[in-house]
């Protein structure tokens, strides 16, 4: 057991504003890098579940904190996320061990973008403030003579109790991305982190008590699918934030049917890059190498599926080939390695999996397939690549969350729409071009919720909304309505004079 990684000790859940003994059975956690235990986790059962939702109501119900001004609750997480910021070392130790972040990715998405993200939050709910309606003026209908006059506003108000559901790969981030703009507009949240990362959300209870957070504001649950049916069936919730797969999303939909939520979901995708014959090729290739590697191909919107020019696919696959095979692979711990491991052995079996799938359906294996050379310990993957590849196979339509990425060739820009297009997913895209218009006019017609140009800004870009289109999900995060998710419009009308 590893005895060193801060968080890691935690006295139960969090709920009511109180450390609480979990009822469920406790979780040995592992780093995934070496496969050592690093704490034993307390996992949420039905009486924990329900208490944290009763708690959640009363606070919402009965609590200061919905009728606080935007303002005041930006001040509270203002303090929150300075508290974040002050122990960002142990925050890192933990997302290290926990997740398997490596140092590139720590100073980016995984505690960077965390923050942004915060910050950025608070900057939109400190502009949130009523909007006023038009003027109506014109001949009563029903009372002749006596003019409707008359003028409103549309207030922005919490929807209540929010559940926020998160996934492993990015812990921090979306448990953020969930509780801090749920917080800031008034909702009270139970949050419920992946049972695999379930310290990354549990040390936000120290945090939330030290920021000032009223009892039962923020309460975090821990717990796998049984504790994520029981929150999302439960008629107390009015709002489902939902980040995973999108074969859970469809499981939250129909458990949640008979209660009515509102419900936001942010769900997987199998991302498509089209590089065109004119593209900078060194730039694709590098920019292909790194998104099927990153977080070991651990994220929603990777760009893993790579639509290339027939004319230049040869030398496109040969770049990527030299790029991702020069990247170190090994334990984040070591700042130098840039793809850790999968989160346990069952992703890294199904990514194996889906060599041998990718094999069988004739596609043509050109670098990695395997498990990394010494590196018998840990749930490691090579980064793997497959060229002549049919679209159609399951390589190139299912998510494997695993670094392995496919190039199809393509001759002409229309057929690379189709192809880009032809995916029951619709998260994110790429176009690299020297022609900006080009791309750009590509760009309009993919069937995705974003779209790099050239790289684009990347998806770190918190200002920019996220989300998708078809199974990749409903609703966005981030970027200038972001806050809205979290708030129903209500007019309030009155006559003038
Ligand atoms: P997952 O769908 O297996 O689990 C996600 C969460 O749902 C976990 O907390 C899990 O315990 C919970 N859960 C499982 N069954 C449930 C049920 N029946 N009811 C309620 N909750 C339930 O996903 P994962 O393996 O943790 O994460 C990977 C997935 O997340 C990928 O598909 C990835 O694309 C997606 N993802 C999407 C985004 C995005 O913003 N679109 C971001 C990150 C990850």
């Amino acid at each position: 057991m590893d005895m060193n990684v801060p968080f890691t000790n935690v006295p139960g859940l969090f709920i009511g504003g109180e450390w609480v003994k979990a009822t469920g059975e406790h979780h040995v956690i592992v780093n995934p890098a070496t496969e050592v235990a690093i704490g034993t986790a307390p996992m949420g059962g039905k009486d924990d579940v329900d208490a944290a939702i009763a708690a959640a109501r009363h606070a919402f119900d009965h609590g200061p904190w919905p009728l606080m001004s935007f303002e005041e609750r930006a001040a509270v997480m203002r303090k929150f996320l300075a508290i974040l910021q002050r122990r960002s070392d142990e925050i890192k130790a933990l997302l290290t061990a926990e997740v398997g972040v490596v140092a590139m990715l720590m100073n980016g998405a995984q505690f960077g973008g965390a923050i942004a993200a915060s910050e950025y939050a608070i900057k939109l709910a400190t502009r949130i403030e009523p909007e006023p309606l038009a003027l109506e003026f014109k001949p009563n209908p029903y009372f002749a003579g006596r003019d409707i006059f008359a003028t409103g506003v549309t207030v922005r108000e919490p929807y209540g109790v929010v559940v926020g559901i998160t996934p492993h790969n990015y812990p921090l981030l979306l448990n953020l991305a969930k509780a801090v703009p749920a917080l800031l507009t008034g909702n009270t949240v139970v949050l419920k982190p992946s049972e695999f990362t379930p310290f990354s959300a549990l040390f936000l209870g120290y945090i939330a008590a030290e920021a000032g957070l009223p009892p039962g504001t923020l309460n975090i649950v821990t717990g796998g699918p049984e504790v994520g049916q029981q929150l999302t069936a439960d008629p107390r919730v009015d709002l489902l934030s939902f980040t995973g797969s999108d074969t859970v999303g469809k499981a939250i939909m129909a458990q949640s049917a008979s209660t009515l939520k509102k419900l936001h979901l942010e769900l997987g995708g199998k991302s498509a890059m089209i590089v065109r014959a004119d593209a900078d090729l060194q730039k694709a290739a590098a920019m292909a190498a790194f998104s099927f590697t990153m977080h070991a191909g651990q994220g929603c919107a990777l760009l893993t599926r790579y639509l290339v020019h027939n004319s230049i696919r040869p030398a496109f696959v040969e770049m990527v080939k030299a790029i991702a095979s020069s990247l170190k692979v090994g334990n984040p711990a070591d700042p130098s390695v840039i793809v850790g491991p999968l989160i346990r052995e069952a992703a890294r079996r199904k990514t194996a999996e889906y060599v041998q799938i990718g094999r069988d359906a004739g596609a043509k294996l050109v670098l990695g397939g395997g498990r990394p050379a010494g590196l018998d310990k840990g749930y490691f993957h090579e980064p793997t690549l497959f060229d002549d590849v049919d679209n159609r196979s399951r390589i190139a339509q299912e998510e494997i969350f695993g670094p392995i990425g496919v190039v199809i060739g393509f001759d002409t820009d229309d057929e690379a729409v189709a192809l880009a297009n032809d995916s029951r997913f619709g998260l994110n895209g790429g176009v690299m071009s020297a022609n900006p218009a080009a791309a750009y006019r590509i760009a309009l017609r993919l069937r995705t919720g974003g779209v790099a140009i050239n790289g684009g800004t990347g998806d770190l870009f918190v200002q920019a909304p996220f989300g998708g289109y078809k199974h990749s999900g409903i609703g966005r995060e981030f970027g200038p309505n972001w806050l809205n998710e979290f708030m129903a419009e209500k007019a309030i009308t009155y006559p003038i004079g």
